[in-house]
């Protein structure tokens, strides 16, 4: 069985490491800062995916693809979007490859094969899509266009960390069209609550909706709306945004409709994603020191079984009582797994479930057969019990559903006791430093004083939250008036 884990306490961001590679969800590739997801971490993917996707259909959007290139004057045309991204493009200028003359066996690069124009490998597909859509909008009728694509993007980031942070990852994004200013707001207003509801509903990672600062804005949003998650070590994460993109890609493009009145007008946009670093919220979110906890919903395998047995007569009276609890359990949709294997031990496959945070895991022996019993073993409290096999599987529909409750619950406590108040710079430099979490302080409104605190402190604004009261005050840093209260915090 291989080593314990590093602690949470002893070194965090370890932990993480170890965890993921571990739980067998992704690892490290070839490519810097690029990494190869495994399949039981696929498999989570899967289930946010599918569960997002019904999310954005049930409220009218289509899938589509576009390409991964995007020509680079069409990047560059939305100055503000090009010039926020420009430092992280992967750029394509060649397409072909030859042999060496200097190096026998190896290839170069063709000198004659230079692209006339160079593309862009897109890190986000407003500029692609936009150029598209000029084509797609002629009049109010074609309005609203409501569209998600499922892909990668590469962003060449130089701090990277499996799932929360990579160069390559992927993600979905939105792109919608519409005829007014209000419709288009209240379409990113509707996507950040989506991506709230999936994130506490499903996720069971409480969120903190709010508005961005200017400076932490999305390049060519005119405002951008995220949700903030707290992960175990007080550190925030921006698991999620939603931007209203104003005019300013219709112009660039100049994608205009004709009114009902027959007038030619810009069309209104919005952006919104949400990526595989959900799955590293995930992890940080719930998981302790034996390993991965993985909220029933999004769990791949929600129950285990594992046979204790002595001999093949009785594995085989096991399988057959297996068999029928197995098939009571998915007649409910739950996902179940015999791990009959006989080339590990009980307690090497209690490890590993425990270190890939299976919610449920049933363990029944011969004992059990002549009690009518199972032992069961919930993977969030480490809490084992004996249960009767009668509605076992009516008893597991619940657990599951207190699994989910009790994570989100936990969660959120923790979370709220590290939403804190301040009224002072040291106070909040204390909090930053020693509690951590989020503050909630007076800020002016000024990029200098944003500034100002985070290279004091490190603490960026992670949002005005949506619900925050206009109370007037003085900010924390300058002493100059203030609106209202906005949340900071420590972020990855
Ligand atoms: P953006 O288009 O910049 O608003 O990004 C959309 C979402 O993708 C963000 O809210 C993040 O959750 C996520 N994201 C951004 N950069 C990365 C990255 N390098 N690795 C993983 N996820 C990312």
């Amino acid at each position: 069985m291989s080593k314990k884990l590093t602690t949470r306490e002893e070194d965090y961001s370890k932990w993480y490491n170890e965890l993921v590679v571990k739980a067998d969800l992704a690892e490290n590739s070839a490519v810097r800062g690029c990494m190869v997801i495994k399949p039981y971490g696929y498999a989570i993917w899967e289930k946010m995916q599918a569960e997002l996707d019904r999310m954005f259909k049930e409220t009218g959007h289509e899938n589509a693809y576009f390409p991964l290139f995007v020509p680079k004057s069409l990047f560059e045309a939305e100055e503000k979007n090009a010039e926020g991204f420009a430092k992280e493009c992967a750029v394509v200028t060649h397409y072909r490859l030859q042999n060496d003359p200097d190096r026998p066996g190896k290839l170069r690069v063709d000198p004659e094969a230079k692209l006339e124009e160079e593309l862009v490998v897109r890190p986000t597909s407003e500029a692609i899509i936009w150029n598209t859509y000029k084509g797609w909008i002629q009049s109010y009728r074609d309005l609203p266009l409501l569209i998600n694509q499922w892909a990668n993007v590469v962003r060449w980031e130089m701090r990277t960390r499996l799932f929360l942070r990579t160069a390559e990852f992927l993600w979905q994004e939105g792109h919608t069209a519409h005829a007014t200013k209000k419709e288009a707001l209240i379409e990113s207003k509707q996507m950040q609550e989506i991506y709230a509801i999936f994130a506490e509903g499903f996720m069971a990672m409480p969120v903190v909706k709010g508005a961005k600062s200017e400076s932490e804005r999305f390049a060519g949003a005119e405002e951008t709306y995220t949700i903030e998650a707290l992960m175990q070590d007080g550190k925030a994460l921006q698991a999620g945004t939603s931007h209203f993109l104003g005019q300013n890609f219709a112009k660039a493009f100049d994608v205009k409709y004709t009114s009902k009145e027959g007038k030619q007008e810009y069309v209104w946009a919005t952006s919104w994603g949400v990526s595989t670093r959900l799955i590293g919220g995930l992890i940080m979110t719930h998981s302790d020191d034996f390993g991965l906890v993985l909220p029933p919903k999004l769990a791949p395998i929600q129950v285990v079984i594992v046979p204790i047995y002595k001999n093949n007569e009785q594995l085989d009276l096991i399988s057959e009582k297996v068999s029928v609890m197995v098939s009571d359990l998915r007649k409910k949709g739950i996902s179940v797994k015999f791990d009959n294997r006989d080339t590990f031990r009980p307690g090497a496959k209690f490890a590993e479930y425990e270190l890939k945070g299976v919610p449920v895991r049933i363990a029944i022996g011969a004992r059990d057969l002549e009690s009518n019993t199972v032992e069961l073993a919930r993977r969030d409290t480490l809490e084992k019990q004996t249960v009767s096999q009668d509605h076992l599987a009516d008893f597991i529909e619940n657990l599951l559903e207190d699994i989910q409750n009790n994570l989100f619950n936990r969660a959120k406590e923790y979370r709220d006791e590290h939403i804190t108040e301040v009224s002072n710079f040291e106070e909040f430099k204390d909090v930053i430093e020693n509690k951590g979490g989020f503050v909630l302080a007076h800020w002016d409104g000024t990029e200098e004083t944003e500034d100002a605190i985070k290279e004091q402190t490190k603490a960026t604004i992670r949002c005005i939250p949506n619900d925050s009261k206009f109370e007037a005050g003085t900010c924390v840093f300058s002493g100059k008036p203030s609106k209202q209260k906005v949340l900071f915090a420590k972020a990855y």
